[in-house]
């Protein structure tokens, strides 16, 4: 199994391209729905957040409060840290044994904060979907109606655009439209259904 990790900023088009690569067949294997199932109610990792972070970062219907989480960890590193070291190796755990249940030449394991959670161990290669922090900007200001303001604060908490494409092994260039990043998807997947067909 050839295991693609996908990463890019926020509004780079991951999920778009997700789709995308979904509609030609490939398993998506997604780190923000695993990381989110991992803290339901009853779920150990759930218990250990609030053993550590105490029962402030509960909602009243005992959910994780994931505002007041971020709220949190937002400017303390530390406390980020610890997150992590109860999210990240389950997160890990987690994709290694969806991947191993899989039968397709390749999949792709979607992980936005590839550079920052330091998961690229468990991918063969590394896409990056790489747009200019302006269309970034610009997408995000209209996919979540957010501030220009709240949003380049995002973009710059994140892992720089020099950064990401310093760990990438293939590039898909999103700043044109979709029928531009669709040709490229399409493209990468026989080159991933090549190199997995050699490899095997
Ligand atoms: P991410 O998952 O990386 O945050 P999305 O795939 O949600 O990014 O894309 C951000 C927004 O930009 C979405 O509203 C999406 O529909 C739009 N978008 C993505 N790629 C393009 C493109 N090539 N042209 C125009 N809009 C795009």
């Amino acid at each position: 199994m050839l295991v693609v990790a996908l990463t890019g900023g926020i509004g780079s088009g991951k999920t778009t391209a997700c789709r995308l690569f979904e509609t030609l067949g490939t398993p998506i294997i997604d780190a923000d729905l695993i990381a989110r199932s991992l803290v339901e109610p009853g779920e150990p990792a759930l218990d250990e957040i609030t053993q550590q972070f105490g029962s402030s970062v509960l909602t009243t219907k005992g959910t994780l409060d994931r505002k007041r989480v971020r709220q949190l960890i937002f400017s303390d590193r530390e406390k980020r840290h610890l997150l992590e070291s109860i999210l990240h190796p389950r997160i890990r755990r987690e994709m290694v044994r969806r991947i191993a249940e899989l039968t397709t030449p390749y999949c792709i394991v979607a992980i936005p904060l590839l550079v920052e959670s330091g998961q690229i161990e468990i991918a063969d290669r590394v896409l990056v979907i790489d747009t200019t922090e302006s269309e970034q900007l610009q997408r995000v200001i209209e996919r979540d109606e957010q501030t220009e303001e709240a949003v380049a604060a995002i973009i710059s908490s994140q892992a720089s655009r020099a950064a990401r494409l310093a760990l990438a092994d293939d590039i898909i260039d999103n700043s044109g439209d979709i029928g531009h990043l669709q040709a490229q998807v399409e493209s990468y997947h026989q080159k991933y259904l090549s190199i997995a067909k050699n490899r095997s």
